[in-house]
């Protein structure tokens, strides 16, 4: 396996557990990839950047209890609610995923009767469709004629979160798909997830644990720079040999690693267009929020979409941190601007919590090429990049845009073809 982070790390317990002998690479010196703690300069860990879970990431969870992590030490588990800091916004009701979802649109604070209605209508017809083919391509066409509120409060939010892509350029089928697995699929599905330790104690460190005992081989700080196919079919990476390879790195480096011996491939893997991620962490001086995570009010001065109390979770004392998902608008002027405007916004919109004063910033972080852009017509490269190369990875062809679930999920059906062609 090349590649250390959720896929990798999927892939490699899944291929153990089927009698495999893994080595795992990763040019890192830990595993995690984007999904990690870091270590501050000034001492003290953070996470790489804010992330969420949800009910529906059934594979991820999964995993995680095969490792032996206890789920609900780790993660706290609340209705799905989308609140704003002066209270507006929706709560899906526990219950039936239907019925939660009507009477928390029934109940939304801040709009108007009419409003609800509409949204409640449009997204009935989308369930009688199937919460499939809509007919048009993105989110925004998807959505005209919902009241302009219901857009800019729940679908610009939800579809940013979860895509990392403007409504107006996000696929409008995947987010159905996201709304159908999440909102209207099983009980609990909507479910916020939020992590109350670091990053890497939610999956990485205790996969590879739980790797070290059963044998694998784990190397760390180890990029690899050269793959090749040997004349008796097995498979070289740096010049050692193996029967199969999952290639768990991201897109562009998989893209490069295959280019000579699998250019078709490696050509619709290096054409992905990313989008990035920053997230801000900022001192607290004031009480804590009202809730775990909050969600804010965007706009040109406004770059972040949450904000998370990490003392509320309890992984950091008086930390906030804010999220800037399909940040590329605001990183045009560079990361400093960003956190400027952040720190802006954080006192107009949280005020009592930073005593009427421009906050402290901890750590700010931008990950470039954070997710794909997850656009309509998309085509994603498959799993199967050549004889006994497979590739996992949150890009992979599959259901979900690039999460945690679709990455752990993407990693388990590399493992399964591994453990397909090795028997
Ligand atoms: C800031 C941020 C916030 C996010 N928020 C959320 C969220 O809230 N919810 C959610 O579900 N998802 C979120 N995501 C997406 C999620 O983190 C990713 O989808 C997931 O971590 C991708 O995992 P992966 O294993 O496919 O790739 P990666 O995590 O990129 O792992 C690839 C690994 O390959 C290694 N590698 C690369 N090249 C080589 C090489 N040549 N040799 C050896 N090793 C190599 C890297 O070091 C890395 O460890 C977020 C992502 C970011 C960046």
């Amino acid at each position: 396996m090349v590649g250390a982070g959720w896929a990798g790390l999927a892939a490699a317990v899944h291929a153990c557990e089927g009698g495999c002998r893994v080595t795992l690479f990763d040019m890192a010196p830990q595993p995690g990839g984007r999904a990690r703690s870091v270590v501050l300069p000034a001492g003290g860990t953070l996470d790489n950047g804010q992330h969420i879970l949800i009910g529906a990431y059934r594979e991820t969870l999964a995993l995680m209890s095969r490792v032996g992590i206890d789920i609900d030490s780790l993660l706290l588990r609340l209705p799905l609610e989308l609140r704003y800091p002066d209270g507006r916004g929706l709560k899906v009701a526990a219950g039936p995923p239907l019925i939660g979802f009507a009477l928390g649109v029934l109940t939304a604070r801040g709009w108007a009767p009419s409003a609800r209605v509409r949204f409640l209508r449009t997204a009935w017809r989308w369930w009688r469709n199937g919460m499939r083919n809509p007919g048009v391509a993105t989110v925004s066409e998807l959505c005209v004629g919902l009241p302009e509120r219901v857009q800019a409060e729940l679908i610009e939010p939800l579809c940013v979160a979860a895509m990392n892509t403007p409504a107006h350029e996000a696929c409008a089928t995947v987010f159905l798909r996201i709304l159908a697995d999440a909102l209207f699929g099983a009980p609990g599905g909507s479910d916020l997830l939020l992590p109350r330790a670091g990053l890497s104690e939610l999956l990485p460190r205790r996969a590879v644990q739980w790797l070290e005992q059963r044998g694998a081989t784990i190397v760390f700080a180890k990029r690899v720079l050269a793959f090749e196919a040997a004349a008796d079919g097995r498979l070289l990476v740096d010049g050692e040999s193996f029967d199969s390879v999952v290639l768990a790195c991201p897109a562009g480096e998989a893209a490069r690693l295959v280019r000579s011996i699998e250019p078709r491939w490696s050509a619709q893997a290096g054409a992905l267009r990313h989008e990035p991620i920053a997230t801000v962490y900022l001192r607290r001086p004031g009480p804590v929020l009202s809730l775990p995570m909050l969600a804010l009010r965007t706009g040109r001065d406004n770059p972040a979409q949450f904000v998370f109390d990490l003392e509320v979770l309890g992984p950091s004392s008086a930390t906030l941190a804010f999220v800037v998902s399909g940040a590329g608008p605001w990183l045009a002027d560079g990361l400093d601007a960003l956190v400027q405007r952040v720190r802006s916004q954080a006192l107009r919109e949280l005020p009592t919590q930073f005593g009427g004063e421009l906050p402290t910033v901890l750590h700010a972080s931008a990950e470039r090429r954070a997710t794909f852009a997850c656009t309509p017509g998309l085509q994603r490269p498959s799993m199967e990049v050549g004889p006994g190369i497979f590739a996992a990875g949150d890009y992979v062809e599959g259901p979900y845009p690039a999460t945690l679930e679709g990455a752990v999920r993407s990693g388990l059906q590399a493992a399964r073809r591994v453990l397909q062609t090795a028997a």
